[in-house]
């Protein structure tokens, strides 16, 4: 018997099922494929941390009626680019507090403007901490501070023509640029990059994130942002891009950069109406396991109200999560668990393409309370267990069923 954390729910479990849990089993993804379905569907996404930030439910900020945003006219906009939004589908606003709702001093100088709407985005981040405050307030106070370290710059006011707070607030940022930005005519002339500023869309994203990547409540809110952006100005997703792609600079941080063929691809996804995705938690209609898969609440990582957990065996005996896949179509498969030390290390999850299987081995002795990628995947519709956690695997630390997360891309 290998050493494990006092688990709430182990002791007696553990003691019971001493010996019997055969150890050291052979595992491997042929076996698995083999019993849950034939043939193999590899992914072709790298498997590993997901490339989404972690989920932060913390913030998530209340709209203000007061800054609800003008509709736009779906025609006047879809015709400018394939890839706007198609005539009845609408990116909706998000609340962008304008300069005098955040506290913005006046600008010490003429803001120019041209009257040629902007052919791209730039994401840029402020090179300030990571704070975790995430309060409306707490952004309102940054995006004062940056405006006082561009005016000492020489700049006439704030340099980007907008800013995201890690609490996934959107300010304007140089004065002007909101009315533009609604009205989808030109924009103002920013201070954010040499040579673009005429003709890209600067964004702040308060926070630094040369290895830390951003929180969810910004990242989220970015992207319906661009995606406003982009349904206002017609521009295409494809032309979003990171500062240091025009300038010599590290900005937006290495790993924000990383993330940007996502964030292209979340833009799209929202413009074009597709965007879908579905959690399965284990208290969902949609999950199934046999009574050997035990609950508990022992880990605060727990998505949801609790998690079932289950001893390696070299068994059929799979925790299954089933979904109506509801097109032919590319799908990212996501997992949530608890990381607890002593849970297992190679706990196989399988996924069901509809044209096969594929198995990947996750570690759930560390890195839980986030969305886990399995990667992304060609799939068939239909409804069936797009997902299954099987407990045939090595060792004697417990295999972990959570909340899994499907979602188109
Ligand atoms: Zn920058």
């Amino acid at each position: 018997m290998s050493t494990h954390p006092t688990h709430d729910h182990a002791l007696n479990r553990r003691d019971l099922l001493r010996g019997a849990v055969v150890l050291g089993i052979g595992s491997s993804t042929g076996v698995l494929s083999a019993v849950v379905g034939a043939g193999s569907a590899a992914a072709d996404e790298a498997v590993g941390p997901t490339a989404a930030p972690a989920a932060d439910p913390a913030a998530n900020p209340a709209a203000d009626p007061a800054l609800a945003q003008p509709v736009v006219d779906p025609g006047a906009r879809a015709a400018l680019d394939a890839t706007a939004p198609a005539p009845g589908i609408l990116v909706a606003a998000p609340t962008i507090a304008s300069c005098p709702t955040w506290g913005a001093a006046a600008p010490r100088g003429t803001i120019s403007t041209v009257s040629t709407d902007p052919d791209k985005i730039l994401i840029h981040h402020t090179a300030s901490g990571n704070v975790t405050d995430y309060s409306q307030a707490a952004g309102y106070q940054i995006a004062r501070d940056i405006q006082q370290w561009h005016f000492a710059n020489g700049w006439v006011d704030t340099g980007q023509h907008l800013t995201v707070s890690r609490g996934g607030y959107v300010m304007e940022g140089r004065r002007g640029s909101l009315s533009r930005l609604q009205n989808s005519n030109g924009m103002v002339v920013g201070a954010h990059a040499p040579g673009q500023n005429d003709k890209a869309i600067g964004i702040e994203n308060q926070g630094t994130y040369t290895n830390a990547t951003p929180p969810a409540a910004l990242w989220n809110r970015l992207v319906q942002l661009c995606a406003y952006i982009c349904q206002q100005y017609g521009i295409a997703p494809s032309r979003i891009y990171g500062h240091r792609d025009f300038t010599a600079t590290e900005c937006p941080g290495e790993a924000f950069y990383a993330l940007l063929p996502q964030l292209r691809t979340e833009v799209a996804a929202a413009l074009a109406g597709t965007a879908w995705s579905v959690t399965i938690d284990n208290s969902s209609a949609g999950f199934a396991a046999g009574t050997s898969w035990l609950t508990s609440t022992y880990s605060g990582e727990r998505y949801g109200a609790n998690y079932r957990y289950a001893t390696p065996a070299e068994a059929s005996d799979l925790a299954t999560y089933t979904a109506t896949i509801p097109s032919a179509a590319r799908y990212r498969v996501e997992a949530w668990f608890p990381g607890v030390a002593g849970y297992n290390a190679s706990t196989p999850f399988v996924i069901n393409t509809g044209s096969g299987t594929s198995t990947v081995r996750v570690d759930q002795s560390t890195g839980g309370g986030a969305w886990l990628s399995l990667g992304t995947y060609a799939m068939t519709a239909g409804s069936r267990q797009v997902v299954a956690v099987s407990r045939w695997t090595s060792g004697t630390d417990y295999v972990i069923a959570d909340a899994v997360r499907i979602t188109r891309v």
